[in-house]
């Protein structure tokens, strides 16, 4: 399998040497050619740096990175073949949404008939055929987020770089552009490289995720691997509400004495359960319930289909979980 990017010991660090801000500090991954990849994590984690350091509009101060095989640290953005969808999507706003998505054919000196064509069929591509002389300013934020990935499709990349595209819509134009997005990757081929501050974004769209720390990747693996299986209290919180159980409470339910995590919709109330402990709060979720309970000093959290009897706050239940659901941590 081609490897697309590839990060060999990346850092980019910013300021003094005596005092650094370490934006990416030491990050080695492979992204497959073809593949929906996400970079997940919180704000100032490094991951817009990332992207910065594919196109080339960085620089590391140490590692190298790899394009399709290639050094590129001599290489400028505009060789890279790498586009990329920002995420204010830097429209241009006295152009109209042809010229915005013509705009970088034009610079590479294509002819007016042909990159007009080529528009066309990138609006086509993104649905707003009729819209190509509408000003941005005259569309709607769902409407301007498929201009600008229509202006990074039309050069053709190899890699598309997205950073928090979809940050700016609402929840449900939100859903509908993640299953757009991810049915347009895969019938282009082309590698997406999807920055996201949002759990539930990156596992349900990518085929493989990496969670930035600090400037570090925490963890890298499917979507499915890392929710499952997060390697540190890190992970395990930022990825889905999980459980982080410390040592000894793991010890008291039959594991070994390590940080493990437990994920909420693995729980359910059961008289002979090992987690005993009182209700402190009730949450109604619409197709679920979350149930708190107070076990000894740790807050755990448990999530309940509706429809079944729910305790009463205050009372004290028990918890049961199948042993698999229990998953040891390796670090802290
Ligand atoms: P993210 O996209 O995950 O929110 P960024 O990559 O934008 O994070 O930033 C990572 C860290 O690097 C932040 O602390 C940020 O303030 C810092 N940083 C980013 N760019 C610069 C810069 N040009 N100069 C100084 N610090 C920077
Ligand atoms: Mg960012």
């Amino acid at each position: 399998m081609t490897t697309a990017v590839e990060f060999r010991a990346v850092s980019r660090h910013f300021g003094p040497a005596s005092a650094p801000v370490k934006a990416v500090d030491g990050v080695d991954l492979s992204i497959a050619e073809g593949a929906f990849f996400a970079m997940l994590g919180p704000s100032g984690s490094g991951k817009t740096t990332c992207l910065r350091l594919i196109s080339g509009f960085e620089s590391p101060t140490a590692g190298e990175i790899c394009i399709f095989g290639e050094n590129v640290s001599a290489t400028p953005p505009h060789l890279r073949n790498v586009n990329t969808v920002f995420q204010d999507y830097a429209l241009f706003p006295h152009m109209n949404v042809r010229d915005n998505v013509a705009y970088g054919l034009m610079v590479k000196g294509m002819g007016r008939a042909q990159r007009y064509a080529k528009a066309d069929e990138m609006l086509a591509l993104v649905h707003l055929d009729a819209y190509g002389s509408r000003k941005p300013g005259q569309l709607s934020g769902g409407q301007r987020q498929r201009v600008a990935l229509a202006r990074a499709l039309v050069n053709e990349p190899r890699v598309l770089l997205l950073d928090e595209p979809l940050g700016a819509l609402d929840l449900k134009l939100r859903e509908a552009m993640q299953d757009e997005l991810r049915a347009l990757q895969q019938r282009l081929g082309i590698t997406f490289v999807f920055v996201t501050h949002d759990q539930h974004e990156a596992l349900s769209m990518a085929d493989s995720l990496a969670v930035f720390n600090n400037g570090k990747i925490a963890q890298i693996g499917t979507p499915e691997d890392v929710y499952a299986k997060p390697r540190t209290r890190f992970v395990a919180d930022f990825v889905g509400s999980s459980n982080v159980l410390p040592p000894a409470l793991t010890r008291s339910l039959g594991g070994p004495e390590k940080w493990a995590s437990l994920r909420p919709e693995s729980l359910r109330i059961d008289p002979e359960g090992r987690l005993q402990g009182t209700v402190t709060a009730l949450r109604y979720l619409g197709a679920a319930h979350r149930v708190n309970l107070k076990v000894g000093e740790a807050d755990i959290g448990a999530i309940l289909p509706a429809g079944q009897p729910l305790p009463e706050p205050g009372s004290q239940i028990r918890l049961g979980f199948d042993a698999t659901a229990l998953h040891i941590m390796d670090e802290a």
